[in-house]
C-alpha cells in the first residue's frame, strides 16, 4: 500500500474518475434493486434504456413506480447484500496518499452509494442522482445537462469540467453510461460491456477483474510516466 508515489515536482498528479454500480462493486446495485423490487415490465424499460431510446429519468421515473416497496430501508438493505470489489479500499488510500483525485460519477443513486462508502470507511466527493420518496418515488438529476438529453448525471460532462488542464485523467468503468466519458479521459480501465464497447470502438482500455490490477497498472503507469520526464530533461 501507499505505493502509488505520484510526482510532486512534475505535478503528475491524476484525475481518476470512477463508475460506481459494478465498478466500484461487484455486481450492479441498482440492477440488484430493480429485480428485487420492480413489479412487472421492468425488464422492457430496462432495455430500451440500454438501447438508448429512452433517458435515464424516464427509464427511473417509469420503474420506481412499480416499485412495490417503496422505503428507503428496502434499497439499503439490498445494497448491503453486495461487496465492494476486492481492493478498493487499498487502491483509495494509495491514491490519495499519493495527491490524485478521485471523484465517483454514477448513473445510481447518492442514497446507496454514500451508504456503501461508509459503511467502508472511504470518504470521496460523489455525483450521482437522488432519489425522492414522497409524495411518491422519483429521479432527480442536479447532474444532467439539457444538450445530452440522455444521462441523469452526464458523466461527460462533468469528466469534462472536474479534469485539470495540466494533468492526466483516468476513467475506470464497466456499463452502457460510461461509453461517453471514455473518450474524454487519458487512460481507461473497462470491464464487462465497457469493455466490448471500447475494443469495437478502437479506443485503449485496459481490463480489470479487482482494484489490486488497477492498483498494480496504475503504479506501472506513473513509472513510465516518471521515466518519459526524466528523458526529456
Ligand atoms: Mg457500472
Ligand atoms: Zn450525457
Amino acid at each position: 500500500m501507499g505505493k502509488l508515489t505520484g510526482n510532486h515536482e512534475n505535478d503528475q498528479h491524476f484525475d481518476i474518475f470512477l463508475d460506481f454500480d459494478g465498478t466500484i462493486t461487484t455486481t450492479d446495485v441498482c440492477h440488484a434493486m430493480v429485480k428485487a423490487l420492480a413489479g412487472e415490465g421492468w425488464q422492457a424499460i430496462n432495455q430500451q434504456w440500454e438501447n438508448r431510446e429512452i433517458s435515464t429519468v424516464e427509464c427511473a421515473r417509469q420503474t420506481l413506480k412499480t416499485f412495490r416497496q417503496q422505503e428507503p430501508e428496502a434499497i439499503l438493505q439490498i445494497a448491503e447484500s453486495i461487496p465492494l470489489e476486492k481492493g478498493f479500499g487499498a487502491f483509495v488510500q494509495a491514491a490519495q496518499q499519493a495527491g490524485h483525485r478521485l471523484y465517483i460519477l454514477s448513473d445510481g443513486y447518492e442514497l446507496y452509494i454514500h451508504h456503501l462508502l461508509k459503511k467502508a470507511g472511504i470518504s470521496l466527493p460523489v455525483y450521482a442522482n437522488r432519489m425522492v420518496f414522497k409524495p411518491e418515488m422519483d429521479i432527480e438529476t442536479p447532474y444532467s445537462e439539457p444538450a445530452c438529453g440522455q444521462c441523469g448525471v452526464c458523466k461527460c460532462k462533468l469528466v469534462r469540467r472536474l479534469s485539470r488542464n495540466d494533468g492526466k485523467s483516468v476513467y475506470i468503468g464497466d456499463g452502457v453510461s460510461d461509453y461517453c466519458p471514455v473518450k474524454e479521459v487519458d487512460f481507461v480501465f473497462a470491464r464487462r460491456q465497457l469493455l466490448a464497447h471500447c475494443r469495437q470502438q478502437g479506443i485503449a482500455a485496459w481490463p480489470f477483474e479487482d482494484f489490486h490490477q488497477v492498483l498494480q497498472q496504475m503504479e506501472a503507469l506513473e513509472k513510465s510516466m516518471r521515466s518519459g520526464t526524466h528523458e526529456r530533461q
